[in-house]
């Protein structure tokens, strides 16, 4: 791949060469990983989408959301993209995140860009790979970038650290699954939405959403938010209703974020928090290779045996992958 050529591409909206960029970025070679970084490398950093991160349990409507707020985004002429951080390895049929066929209406709109997960089973792997393609997105020139992932706990916490606002999507319930929603989540939670409320469902989401409210209340104050924050609303992704109040909610709080300074240093820190990730994972990959496997199992071995001493084995270790102790 000649890295110039795509990286001018990708800047002047080339949806192909973002499409084989992030091919690029999800690759595992060691060849790949090289001309990635030089990629992003070679990226201007004058543009800046805002990266919205979406999370909910299966079933509560995050693709129906995401199709009717994209498409609301779109018609308002926003360029809109949708990637995904899927945790789950053995996924099946209709759980696949991103899946194109889920948001058929945006998938066709010409200034939307879907992008299912990429297919790892190592959420470190995919999460790190979705905050690459979120950059190539970004230098693509997309106005909002909308992270999805599926709410069973460690992905929410890797895409918070790549989002600039964090959405939970809830479904109306009754008291007791206020319980349900694990604390740590609604603490990272910027907005809450209360999906689904239309028809029969109205009365319980309002209840639902009062009771959420109440319970943001009780959060310690963050120093991001503004007065009101974090905040629960009620939206019916099937209908379209609370959608544009919740996009100037989104608004409003990126707006203060930003005024305040505290957009630029989340995002500061997030960029150091990745910077040390891909640290350690490349750190980490280098035991997995064959020459390395076989050293520690070598080592291993005469550790187990007694022949060497724990301390002295792994001295020869790091020695054998060209690193020294400190
Ligand atoms: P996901 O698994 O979180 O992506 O959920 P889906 O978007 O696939 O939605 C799951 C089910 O909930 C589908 O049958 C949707 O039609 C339904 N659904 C989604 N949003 C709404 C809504 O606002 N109101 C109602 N009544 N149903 C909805």
């Amino acid at each position: 791949m000649d890295i110039t050529d795509t990286a001018q591409r990708i800047i002047s909206g080339d949806r192909r060469a973002l499409a084989r960029a992030i091919t690029l970025v999800e690759s595992g070679r060691a060849d790949h990983r090289m001309q990635a970084a030089e990629l992003l490398g070679a990226l201007p950093r004058d543009r800046q989408a805002l990266r919205i991160g979406l999370s909910g349990t299966p079933g509560v409507g995050k693709s129906t959301f995401i199709e009717s707020f994209g498409m609301m985004l779109t018609g308002q002429g926003l360029r809109v993209a949708v990637l995904a951080v899927d945790p789950s390895s053995a996924r099946s049929g209709g759980s696949i995140l991103g899946d194109k066929t889920r948001m058929d209406q945006l998938a066709r709109e010409p200034k939307a860009f879907i992008r299912p997960s990429p297919s790892q089973t190592h959420l470190g792997g995919v999460a790190r790979r979705t905050r690459e393609a979120v950059a190539l997105c970004e230098a693509a020139g997309f106005d909002v970038v909308l992270i999805e992932t599926v709410g069973v706990g460690q992905s929410e916490t890797v895409v918070a650290q790549m989002a600039d606002l964090f959405l939970l999507l809830l479904a109306p319930a009754g008291g007791d699954e206020l319980q349900g929603v694990k604390r740590g989540i609604m603490e990272m939670a910027d907005v809450i939405l209360i999906n689904k409320a239309d028809g029969d469902l109205k009365a319980t989401a309002t209840r639902t959403c009062a009771d959420y409210a109440g319970a943001l209340r009780l959060l310690r104050k963050r120093p991001q938010d503004p007065a009101g924050f974090p905040k629960a609303m009620m939206v019916s992704a099937l209908e379209d209703t609370g959608l544009s109040a919740a996009w100037e909610t989104m608004q409003e709080l990126a707006g203060w974020r930003r005024e305040n300074g505290f957009f630029d240093r989340t995002r500061a820190e997030q960029a150091q928090y990745w910077f040390e990730q891909d640290v350690r994972a490349a750190l980490l990959a280098q035991l997995d290779g064959a020459q390395a496997r076989a050293d520690m199992a070598r080592l291993g071995a005469e550790v187990a045996q007694g022949q060497t001493d724990p301390a002295l084995a792994a001295q020869q270790m790091l020695a054998s992958l060209g690193h020294t102790r400190q």
